[in-house]
């Protein structure tokens, strides 16, 4: 059988560029389809990238503002201010130049690019996928080894083949503004159920300009809508004076999938990134977790690209290798549930009181990391005793889960 490709990848956002680099890397002639005319537009992101996922591509050119510190607000207006200058927690980038840089990396190692391009039909043969594809407003038609979705929340890929829903599609709505009064590499965020029920709004420094966001449920936004809450953190808030001399310069709305999918590889399809539900329920960051998919995955499929043997026992097995990353994102969606989402305003207005101790800051900041919450949630339960009660849901979930 000829095949045109090993892999065709479908979208060209930053978890399909950076997996069609590794294929690519590996020696597998791959094609990446974007239907956008350009790379990196529109995108709905606050840019925020942990400095694991930034050290696979290095690319701290993009970044506008490197994030040492973060200030906590407490429903009641409680302050709590962690984070050391010379640590950098995250990298606030342009997301525009951070994708195309991802994906010129891909070009550089071999990837074939379409833009303007979409699937129009893909079929799974015994030993190929046939894939019919509009290039440019043409047809073509494309047979390949492997078909990988990596074509975000509402992935066409997942919707062809049927292959289930991400757990929790929570909503996000940020604004882009000149005239934020923030503090040089520290980001804000803000709690409380009238600016953003069970979750969390935010003002993040990106260079000349501040992001502030708002995400949550659908189901807990009730009969109002983000831009709701984000005017009401912007006019109605205890914090309302720092949003007086905003203006608007950017507006992304967007979905955030989490809770990978229960099947994220069937017969020669593999999906990716936000197709398959990998952003974190803690903080609705998806490129870290969707760089690390990629780096799990990548080694077993080249061997099984090149034995052609993607079979569905094979594709069901290898994605056995994900279960330790949907341990985890269950296990920080219980602590995320027990610490914020699930508890009244009272109950998080004492959860920050015991935050704000000053021991209990320096723990935050010796352990502390958004990414990767556990190890603190597992030493606050041990060494302060009065989480225990906020956090027999979250322990069990730890322990258990
Ligand atoms: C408000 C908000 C803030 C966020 N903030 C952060 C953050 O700070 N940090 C972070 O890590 N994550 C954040 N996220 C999540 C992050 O944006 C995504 O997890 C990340 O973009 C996922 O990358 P991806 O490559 O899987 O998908 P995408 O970035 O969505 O890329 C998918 C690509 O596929 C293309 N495509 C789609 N369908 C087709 C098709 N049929 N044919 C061809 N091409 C197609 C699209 O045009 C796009 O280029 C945020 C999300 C929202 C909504």
């Amino acid at each position: 059988m000829i095949y045109d490709y090993d892999v065709v990848v479908i979208g060209a956002g930053p978890i399909g560029g950076y997996l069609s680099r590794k294929l690519s890397e590996n020696g597998h002639s791959v094609l990446l389809i974007e239907e956008h005319a350009e790379i990196g537009r529109p995108f709905q992101c606050a840019g925020l990238v942990n400095p694991g996922a930034m050290s696979k591509v290095n690319l701290e050119n993009t970044a506008l503002t490197r994030i040492w510190g973060a200030r906590l607000h407490s429903p009641s207006g409680t302050s709590i201010e962690i984070g050391d200058p010379g640590i950098t927690r995250t990298w606030s980038v342009c997301r525009k130049l951070f994708d195309e840089q991802v994906i010129i990396q891909s070009v550089k190692s071999g990837t074939d690019l379409w833009l303007s391009s979409n699937p129009l039909s893909a079929e799974i043969k015994k030993d190929c996928v046939d894939l019919l594809i509009s290039y440019n407003g043409t047809e073509r038609k494309v047979r390949t080894k492997l078909l990988c979705g990596a074509d975000g929340a509402h992935s066409w890929v997942r919707r062809n083949f049927k292959m289930g829903r991400p757990k929790e599609m929570m909503i996000g709505l940020q604004i882009e503004v000149t005239g934020y009064k923030s503090e040089e590499g520290r980001l804000e965020l803000f709690t409380g159920n009238n600016i953003s029920p069970g979750f969390f709004s935010w003002a993040i420094p990106s260079g000349e300009t501040t992001r502030i966001g708002v995400w949550s449920k659908p189901q807990l936004l009730g009969d109002k809508s983000c831009e709701y809450f984000l005017e009401q953190l912007m006019n109605n808030s205890p914090w309302k004076e720092r949003f007086s001399e905003c203006k608007e310069v950017g507006r992304f709305c967007g979905p955030v999938p989490s809770g990978i999918l229960k099947k994220p590889m069937i017969e020669r399809v593999a999906l990716f990134g936000d197709a398959a539900g990998i952003c974190k329920p803690t903080t609705g960051g998806g490129i870290g977790p969707g760089f690390k998919q990629v780096d799990i995955l990548v080694p077993l499929l080249t061997k099984a690209i090149i034995d052609n043997d993607l079979s569905k026992s094979k594709m069901t097995k290898m994605a056995l290798s994900l279960n330790e990353m949907k341990r985890n994102h269950r296990r920080k969606k219980a602590l995320r549930d027990a610490f914020l989402t699930e508890v009244s305003e009272d109950e998080l207005d004492v959860i920050f009181d015991i935050w704000s101790r000053p021991e209990v800051i320096e723990l935050i900041n010796e352990i502390g990391d958004i990414e990767n919450p556990i190890p603190l949630g597992m030493k606050m339960l041990k060494d302060v005793p009065e989480f225990r009660k906020y956090a027999k849901k979250a322990a069990m979930a730890i322990l258990w889960g």
